[in-house]
């Protein structure tokens, strides 16, 4: 390791990654990326095998175990918090589902002040550059980037029932969730490959680590702050293993690719915030920022599970006894039932006609248990994941201490509006609706979370408050915008205030998208790298987007056989 680089980055995570390989793209920029966690050893089948996906998640090898206070619309509930900390951050331990959220999303976007430039046609180029689609190129998509996409294989029968009842209920199918029409229901593309998780790390760091001298990487270096002289950023201070003596290397810039939650730590911790919160932990005030660690959003979800008449779930892979051949199937195979996320069918609706795009999420799992593998059904069953998409519920994320090591207080604040709090009715009604049409019928042996007894509007939130679990989708809190809240500049990615600081990963997202929000971050970080070398940006893109028409329904919508366009 050197003593001073052009760029640092802060994170060598999903964002973190992405810009690793493209600024130094140029040999004569140096670059080192300091990651707090460990490396993602080739031999960790628990990163790299998309079936292991649930140990990572509350595991603090791999995992910063964040938990919020207590929500005061939830009873007072703690809700548990994963974010990767691994080489790779959370796309090493994360779900893999690839949605880029809705066109709609991001002509929200750039309705911002100065966010222009960040609409769908100036975003797409960017999606774009970052993958190769397996499934060939054409105007929304591309397969000459890094991001390798495959779709979920959706054999088992389940998948096709979901996506039958789906337009039993009224709800179009769609060829391409991330295409030309988000709306409706259809097969999820992922990033696995050839039966292994390909983590941001995988797609762009690796590729180029050992043939880039001017490319240095250090991990188990957790970031204490960001060291200034004045307003300008020289370089960062950080700490490698407990009990080590801070060190500090400078730079030209330091990219701050911490994530939602550690982001506007590290930048609060640094003296970048707001002054009177700051200068109350006696951090000494480097610029007076108060949208840092503001406008906290995320997605709720819960699991309407249903138990199964016919032995068609996946819940015999979970059998301990079956559990070595799925392994040596995976390790000398790279297939069967540990080569899938599980998460290969969902879809996206109008819960109400007051909205104009999806406000909804549905993920189809065809087995009954939590996210974090806990609790599953004793006998078949099969559940789908569903929460309102952009709730106007607004969090904040908060450091109580100076220490680096506390974690930061997250408050997220779910349920506590009255737009939240209907749509969560909406969705659990929805979802209920799908399964229930006739093509679930020679599998539906009953609902059995929550259950019948769960009936009216009051059960239906007291079970939300109850049950309810973070889609881990945490963003915002440092947003881009020139308005007096705004944290980052969006043609530049710089801390408003400062020198020599930027910000790139999901924190940087004015509002949260619909859907999944790891392809939006991968794409902030593509455009990101253009922005901060200053290279001319992609074209805007032409395509077109689906536009519901308010006299247009859902149900006017022609019915298409499940499976026969995707
Ligand atoms: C369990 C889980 C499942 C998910 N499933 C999906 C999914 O299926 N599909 C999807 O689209 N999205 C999913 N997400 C969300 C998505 O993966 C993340 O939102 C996205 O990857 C965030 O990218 P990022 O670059 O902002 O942060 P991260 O990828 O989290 O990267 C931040 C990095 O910074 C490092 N870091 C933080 N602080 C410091 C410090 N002080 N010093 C040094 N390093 C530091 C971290 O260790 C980490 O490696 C999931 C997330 C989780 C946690």
């Amino acid at each position: 390791m050197k003593q001073s680089y052009d760029y640092i980055i802060i994170g060598g995570g999903s964002a973190g990654c992405v810009l690793a390989n493209r600024l130094s793209c140029d040999p004569s920029c140096s670059v080192l990326v300091l990651e707090a966690g460990r490396p993602d050893y080739i031999w960790d089948v628990f990163i790299h095998m998309p079936a292991g996906l649930t140990f990572p998640l509350g595991n603090r090898f791999y995992d910063w175990c964040y938990e919020s206070e207590p929500e005061p619309f939830m009873h007072q509930r703690r809700i548990f918090h994963g974010r990767g900390k691994v080489l790779g951050g959370s796309s090493s331990i994360n779900g893999m589902i690839y949605i880029r959220g809705n066109a709609m999303d991001y002509e929200k976007w750039a309705e911002q002040p100065g966010m222009e430039q960040w609409d769908y046609a100036h975003t797409l180029p960017y999606f774009i550059r970052s993958e190769n689609r397996l499934k060939g190129p054409d105007q929304y998509h591309d397969t000459k980037g890094p991001l390798i996409l495959e779709s979920g294989p959706c054999k088992n029968p389940l998948f096709q029932a979901f996506l039958e009842s789906a337009q039993q209920a009224g709800y179009p199918l769609t060829n391409d969730v991330n295409g030309y029409q988000q709306e409706g229901f259809g097969i999820f593309d992922r990033n696995i490959h050839r039966g292994r998780r390909l983590s941001a790390a995988r797609a762009y760091l690796h590729p180029v680590l050992k043939q880039r001298p001017n490319l240095d990487l250090v991990c188990r270096a957790l970031t204490t702050k960001i060291t200034f002289n004045g307003k300008k950023a020289t370089g960062v201070a950080f700490v490698k293993g407990r009990g080590s003596r801070p060190r500090t290397v400078r730079a030209g810039e330091v990219i701050c690719c911490g994530g939602a939650i550690n982001s506007p730590q590290i930048l609060q911790l640094s003296g970048v915030g707001n002054a009177a919160e700051l200068s109350a932990l006696e951090i000494p005030v480097v610029h007076d920022l108060p949208g840092v660690g503001e406008n906290l959003q995320d997605h709720l979800e819960v699991y309407v599970q249903y138990a199964s008449k016919k032995p068609v779930s996946m819940n015999p892979s979970l059998k301990w006894w079956k559990k070595p051949f799925i392994g040596y199937k995976w390790l000398f195979h790279r297939s069967g039932a540990a080569a899938t996320n599980h998460f290969e069918a969902g879809g996206f609706i109008r819960s109400n006609q007051d909205v104009d795009y999806p406000n909804i999420q549905f993920h189809f799992l065809p087995l009954a248990i939590r996210y974090d593998g806990s609790r599953p059904s004793q006998d078949h069953g099969y559940q789908v994941h569903v929460g309102p998409m952009y709730s106007n519920a607004v969090g904040s994320v908060k450091i109580t201490s100076a220490d680096p090591r506390k974690h930061p207080a997250l408050r997220f604040n779910y349920l506590s509006t009255e737009q939240d709090r209907r749509e969560w009715v909406e969705a659990v009604r929805c979802a209920r609706k799908i399964m229930n049409q006739p093509a679930f019928k020679e599998f539906n042996a009953g609902e059995t979370s929550p259950g019948n007894h769960i009936q009216t509007d009051d059960d239906i939130l007291d079970w939300v408050a109850k049950d309810a679990e973070t889609a881990l989708h945490p963003s915002c809190t440092c947003k881009m915008g020139t308005d007096a809240m705004a944290v980052v500049d969006p043609s530049s990615m710089k801390v408003h205030g400062v020198e020599n600081l930027r910000v790139v990963d999901a924190s940087v997202m004015p509002f949260v998208t619909n859907g999944n929000i790891y392809a939006p971050t991968m794409m902030v970080a593509e455009k990101a790298c253009d922005l901060i070398l200053g290279n001319t940006p992609e074209p805007p893109s032409t395509a077109p987007f689906f536009r519901y028409e308010k006299k247009q329904t859902a149900l006017s919508m022609p019915l298409k056989k499940a499976g026969a366009s995707i």
